[in-house]
């Protein structure tokens, strides 16, 4: 697939290159110098020079490792060329699309671009669904060089014509492994065959499986692919350990962790949207500052919730996973899983959310004999034993105990398993009651019923065929 591969790295920050070295404008290293950032962490080391010569990427990058600034710093150096201040919208036309899977990282990518463009004449936006899409329309019809979207909301601008991607010199798919996990293939395909047949292609994925591989053979042209962790590698400055508790203890276990270990910012992860409610009000019963953050929570709630974490009032997040992917939260000492995750990928993924760049974290899980094959699976996956330990001075509360039937029924079956991909078969069967938030594959706004005809304009064929084109089915450039 590729033609050159830089070797892994460890994700602390390269001191033998500054940002200067990059050519990069002034006006971007003066954002840099305000963001406090001293050096460019191995990802951004690589994937700098690498988008700024125009070419294709594939980075298997995980969070936490600054690969955000990793393409969007050479995109607004790129985008100069093009920049002007013109208030003539015309003159400013679609150059990049950022695409992400969930609109929390359609956000925080919004608020990097921003930070790192807000002395430049390079204008961004952002579109994600949930939201009125007046001041959207209001944004893109103003005239952005830059727009970062989830792929449905996306599409509703589209069919609107409040978008044109005719002149999009590069797209990005952020967080690849997830968009194939949540069904967008299909809003990717449409939203690809919008686009010129010109263009510079970059895909980031924490995860390098071979579905994300045929995808980036279908699209990128010689990339170059850069990698600063094994896939499905955990970062070597977490500490991982294992609490066995028994099932209908583990609330009150978690309450007293967090006491324990005097914890003022935790992001528990719960498998069920109902499980991490609960758990959320089991913690404040107990006097810790706790919210929920998952599906069922309006998109205001969720920004609210979050904003009160991260300015301190709300000490844990107790989320489920579609809910925490993509959450940039700097610094995170530590996480719980309250749940083991059915997917050990998402395992991965949890604990990525702590020792961020370069920062060391806690990861602490609670398992209990149901739980045997979930850890096996994750254990086979990182190559390691996670440390179990005793957790010392726990006595569940009397009368506290309660059968726990929350679970199982929000998490999504992964769509990697129409793949053809070997699934784990251990965890319990799942309801297929999917996230409205995240998971719909796109429906267009309007009541007007939206042809099913794709945009290429060839007849609707069934999602299997869809994917195989994509997949590599399809015409190759
Ligand atoms: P990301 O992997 O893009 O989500 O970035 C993870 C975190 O690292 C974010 O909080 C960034 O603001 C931060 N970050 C990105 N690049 C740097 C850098 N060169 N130096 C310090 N922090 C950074």
């Amino acid at each position: 697939m590729s033609d050159s591969l830089i070797a892994p790295q460890s994700q602390s920050s390269s001191s033998a290159v500054r940002f200067e070295d990059f050519g990069l404008s002034p006006d971007i290293l003066r954002a840099l110098s305000d963001q406090g950032y001293v050096n460019p962490t191995p990802i951004q080391a690589q994937a700098i020079p690498i988008v700024l010569q125009g070419r294709d990427v594939m980075g298997a990058a995980q969070t936490g490792t600054g690969k955000t600034a990793g393409f969007s710093l050479p995109i607004i150096q790129l985008l100069l060329a093009h920049a002007n201040t013109s208030a003539s919208p015309a003159r400013h036309p679609v150059r990049a699309l950022i695409l992400t899977p969930t609109r929390e990282l359609a956000d925080q990518v919004a608020d990097n671009v921003k930070a790192y463009s807000r002395h430049t004449p390079v204008r961004a936006t952002v579109v994600f669904g949930g939201v009125d899409m007046a001041p959207q329309t209001a944004a893109l019809r103003g005239g952005v060089e830059i727009v970062i979207a989830t792929p449905g909301r996306l599409l509703d601008h589209v069919q609107q014509k409040t978008v044109n991607l005719s002149q999009t010199q590069i797209l990005v798919m952020d967080e690849a492994d997830r968009m194939l996990d949540m069904g967008f293939l299909p809003d990717l395909q449409r939203i690809i065959n919008l686009l010129p047949k010109e263009r510079q292609n970059l895909m980031f994925s924490a995860t390098f499986s071979p579905e994300i591989k045929k995808l980036a053979n279908s699209f990128l042209r010689n990339p170059v692919t850069i990698e600063v962790a094994r896939s499905n590698a955990t970062a070597d400055n977490v500490t991982q350990v294992l609490y066995k508790v028994e099932e209908e203890a583990k609330r009150d276990a978690v309450a007293h962790i967090i006491r324990e270990r005097n914890l003022k910012q935790v992001i528990v992860f719960s498998n069920t949207k109902i499980g991490a409610s609960r758990l959320s009000r089991h913690l404040e019963k107990d006097g810790i500052k706790a919210s929920a953050i998952h599906g069922d929570k309006t998109q205001g709630e969720r920004m609210a919730a979050l904003e009160a974490f991260k300015q301190g009032p709300v000490e844990v997040l107790v989320a489920t996973d579609v809910a925490a992917r993509g959450l940039d939260i700097a610094e995170l000492p530590c996480v719980i899983n309250y749940d083991l995750p059915y997917n050990a990928e998402d395992y991965v993924h949890r604990i990525g959310r702590t020792g961020r760049a370069g920062a060391s974290g806690d990861a602490i899980s609670l398992y209990s004999d149901k739980d045997a094959r979930l850890l096996a699976d994750i254990e086979k996956l990182i190559k390691q034993k996670i440390t179990r330990l005793e957790l010392t001075g726990f006595v569940p509360a009397r009368g506290e105990r309660r059968p726990r039937h929350d679970d199982h029924e929000d998490r999504p079956a992964p769509s990697r398993s129409a793949y053809g991909r070997g699934s784990h078969t251990s965890h319990p069967p799942r309801k297929e009651k999917v996230d409205p938030w995240f998971l719909k594959p796109y429906e267009p706004a309007p009541p007007s019923p939206q042809s099913e005809e794709p945009l290429d304009g060839h007849p609707a064929k069934p999602a299997k065929q869809k994917v195989a084109a994509l997949l590599g089915g399809g015409p190759k450039r």
